[in-house]
C-alpha cells in the first residue's frame, strides 16, 4: 500500500520540481544578457521586491561568471566586433542594469570592478540626480538615481551608457511623435553631458519592443540595437536579423544560484 502512494508522492513532486526549474531545457548558444535593475535589500513597503537583488547575492553571481570563464562585454564591444571585425571573447555576457539607481553605482560597480567586468547601464534622462518618480509610490518607494558625476565615471570605468527615454513611458500609450521626442531627445541629453550618442536603447518595460512603428522609431533616432525583456539568450541569428527587441535574462531577486545558472545556459529557468 505505502510503495504506490510513495511512488506517486515522488513523481509529483519531481515534476513540481521539474517545472520549477528547467534542468531538463537544452543548454543553448548565444549570449545571455543579464537584466538587473536593483541591487540592495528591499525597503519592507516596495511591493517590486523581485527587482531587487541582494548585494550578497549579486557577488556570488559575479563570481559564477567569473569562475565558469565569461568576459563581460558591452553592446559597443559589439559594434566594434560587427564594424571593426575586432574579435570578441570565448564566452562573453552582457551584464544590463535598467533606470540608473544609485545602488547600481554603490552596491555593483565594486564588485563588478573586483571582477573585472563592465556592464551597460540605461538611464531615464530626466530623472538622472532625481528619484524613480514614474513609479507608483504604493507598490515601490521613492529611492533615489544615479547623478551625471556617477554616470560619468561608470562610463570612465569602460561602461556603456544607454538610452531608457526621458521620462520612462510605456511607448506603446503614447503617441508617435511623443515616442519620437523620448527616443531623440534622451539621446541628444546623453550626448551633452557624456560626449557620447549612445547607440543602445531598451524599451521601458519591454513595451512596444515587437510593434514594428516603434522599432522603427527606434532605428531613425539612430540606434543600433533596441533592447527588451522577452526571455532568453541572444542567439547568432537574432543578432544579424533582428536588432529591436533584443532578448535578455531577467534576473529576480528571489531566485537563486541553481536559476542564475539555468538562466546563463538555457536562457530561462522555469516554465
Ligand atoms: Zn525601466
Amino acid at each position: 500500500m505505502l510503495a504506490p502512494i510513495l511512488i506517486g508522492t515522488a513523481v509529483v513532486l519531481g515534476g513540481a520540481l521539474s517545472a520549477r526549474w528547467n534542468w531538463w531545457r537544452p543548454k543553448r548558444a548565444g549570449i545571455p544578457i543579464l537584466l538587473y535593475h536593483k541591487v540592495g535589500i528591499p525597503p519592507k513597503e516596495s511591493k517590486l521586491k523581485k527587482l531587487w537583488v541582494s548585494p550578497e547575492k549579486f557577488r556570488r553571481q559575479m563570481a559564477y561568471l567569473s569562475q565558469r570563464g565569461y568576459q563581460a562585454i558591452t553592446f559597443n564591444d559589439l559594434y566594434q566586433h560587427w564594424d571593426l571585425k575586432l574579435a570578441l571573447p570565448k564566452k562573453p555576457v552582457i551584464i544590463t542594469f535598467d533606470d540608473g539607481y544609485v545602488n547600481n553605482y554603490l552596491e555593483a560597480f565594486p564588485p563588478l570592478r573586483d571582477f573585472g567586468f563592465r556592464a551597460t547601464l540605461f538611464v531615464v534622462v530626466n530623472t538622472v540626480g532625481a528619484d524613480n518618480r514614474w513609479h507608483n509610490p504604493a507598490t515601490e518607494t521613492r529611492i533615489p538615481m544615479m547623478t551625471w558625476a556617477q554616470v560619468r565615471e561608470l562610463k570612465k570605468a569602460g561602461w556603456e551608457i544607454g538610452s531608457h527615454t526621458m521620462n520612462h513611458p510605456n511607448l506603446t500609450k503614447l503617441p508617435m511623435d511623443k515616442v519620437r521626442e523620448e527616443l531623440t531627445e534622451s539621446r541628444k541629453h546623453i550626448a551633452e553631458f557624456l560626449g557620447e550618442a549612445p547607440l543602445t536603447f531598451a524599451n521601458p518595460y519591454g513595451a512596444g519592443e515587437d510593434d514594428p512603428l516603434i522599432r522603427k522609431a527606434v532605428q531613425d533616432s539612430g540606434y543600433r540595437l533596441g533592447i527588451g525583456i522577452h526571455a532568453g539568450k541572444w542567439t547568432p541569428d537574432q543578432m544579424t536579423q533582428c536588432p529591436y527587441g533584443v532578448p535578455r535574462v531577467f534576473i529576480r531577486g528571489e531566485e537563486n544560484m541553481l536559476d542564475f545558472h539555468l538562466q546563463c545556459t538555457r536562457g530561462q529557468s522555469r516554465l
